[in-house]
């Protein structure tokens, strides 16, 4: 179904040359230029002043060392990273991502991707991505202090409210950006709420701002199951993951009338017919800071737990992938299908395949990509550097009300860019290119 248009196959080639080894980010780039065959047909002019392979180089990227002291007095070593990948709309802007897994492809990649997404809120952000190798698994709270205060000490020379604003992403919530924020706060003697966002209420967060990536995408969902006439009310919805995107989907899906079947975390997934009970989640991972395992342990009732596997094979009918990056294959989407689901959509950054994505399409399947779909995290992040910029703080009901007309704002964008562009229904495709037409226009107003 995608392609690669003939003149931007030189674009790919080199960003592949010049990042060797960065498949994820390669993936990110490839599926962005893809898209953007259509814009450069229509409008040649985009390949002008080497627009297009400006935005796959990262503006500036920063590694540092970040050492730290363990409870049992040993020095431990991890790498930071930073991406600041376009500030063309805005200060960088982007999250931090704790996991042993993280390299600079990983971040790259994040951090192309939330330049269209931050594009998409149609709000002042540019894009970047932050984070380390630290695995914050069975870490005390001490350590947990300590790293963040180690990580902040080197990457508070990169930010700043004007600069680059980072917030959380996966191993990231409210208690580490607390510890971030306060160590900036030492460092720099300045109260600058504004550099960090998803901070806690007490001291200049944002409310709605821990919902918000999960309620955004399941605004998103629902307004696209409304093209078919259908509603998340009366259907059968899997949520992968437990953080902080999935437990706030299943509490909106839960609100719309949907009913979660299943949920899970990295060693396996629970599958209760009865329905997820979601504050018992958030007792266990937000509180207890436990496994999943433990859900089926506790409620008992008919609750089962699968070790490993995959959670796809739990028929569905809307599929919400919000745990990490390439976990929803091109298997797994073929069983989804099979099973008759008539929605996806991504939480999580890039949690389906290329081949997934290509068999929902193909299958008729309304497919929501993460950049559209979970955009609310980052869109309320802007509303609380907003609140921070004016020193005021703004009701629930006012946040969430904004950040249910931004997600439906680029639903729509999403879906009008599809059908300009000769897609309709291709909300990969409208994200892209509506994402990109706003970073590149910007790009050539302010020159090379
Ligand atoms: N990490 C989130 C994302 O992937 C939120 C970023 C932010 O709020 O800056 O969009």
């Amino acid at each position: 179904m995608y392609y690669l248009d003939e003149k931007l196959e030189p674009i790919l080639v080199e960003v592949i040359r010049r990042n060797a080894g960065e498949e994820v980010f390669h993936q990110a780039v490839r599926e962005v230029l893809e898209s953007l065959g259509r814009v450069v047909a229509k409008h040649p002019d985009y390949l002008d002043e080497a627009l297009i392979e400006r935005i796959c180089e990262p503006e500036r990227q920063i590694i540092f060392r970040v050492p730290w002291v363990d409870d049992t007095g040993q020095v431990r070593i991890n790498r930071g990273f930073r991406v600041q990948f376009n500030s063309a709309l805005g200060p960088y802007k982007g999250g931090v991502r704790l996991h042993p897994s993280v390299n600079v492809g990983i971040i790259k990649f994040l951090g192309f991707e939330q330049v269209f997404k931050n594009a998409l809120t149609g709000l002042p952000i540019g894009g970047g991505k932050g984070g380390s190798d630290f695995n914050p698994r069975g870490r005390s709270n001490g350590e947990i202090m300590r790293f963040c205060q180690s990580f902040m000490t080197e990457l508070s020379r990169h930010i700043g409210e004007y600069i680059d604003v980072p917030a959380g992403d996966i191993g990231v919530g409210g208690r580490e950006i607390g510890y971030m924020f306060g160590q900036f706060k030492r460092l720099t003697n300045r109260y600058e709420a504004g550099v960090l966002t998803g901070k806690g209420l007490a001291y200049g967060g944002s409310r709605a701002r821990k919902e918000a990536t999960g309620y955004g995408a399941t605004y998103f969902v629902e307004r696209m199951l409304a093209t078919k006439g259908q509603s998340f009310d009366g259907k059968r919805a899997v949520v992968s993951g437990s953080g902080n995107v999935a437990i706030y989907t299943m509490d909106k899906i839960t609100s719309f009338g949907g009913r979660i079947v299943a949920c899970s975390d990295s060693g396996g997934y629970v599958v209760d017919e009865g329905g997820i009970d979601v504050a018992l989640v958030k007792e266990i991972k937000e509180v207890r800071r436990e496994r999943i395992s433990q859900y089926a342990r506790l409620k008992g009732n008919g609750a089962r737990y699968v070790e490993k596997g995959s959670i796809w094979d739990v028929p569905c009918d809307v599929a919400m992938p919000s745990a990490t990056q390439n976990e929803l294959t091109g298997k797994d989407a073929k069983t989804l299908v099979r099973n008759g689901v008539i929605a996806v959509g991504e939480g999580a950054n890039m949690p389906t395949t290329p081949e997934g994505v290509r068999i929902f399409q193909e299958a008729g399947v309304l497919f929501a990509p993460g950049k559209a779909a979970n955009a609310g995290g980052v869109a309320t992040s802007a509303l609380e550097m907003q609140q921070n910029a004016s020193r005021d703080s703004w009701s629930f009901e006012q946040t969430e009300t904004r950040l249910a007309a931004i997600m439906a704002n680029i639903h729509d964008a999403c879906a009008e860019t599809a059908d300009e562009y000769g897609a309709p229904g291709d909300y990969v495709l409208g994200a892209n290119i509506a994402g990109f037409v706003r970073v590149a226009e910007a790009m050539r107003s302010l020159g090379v």
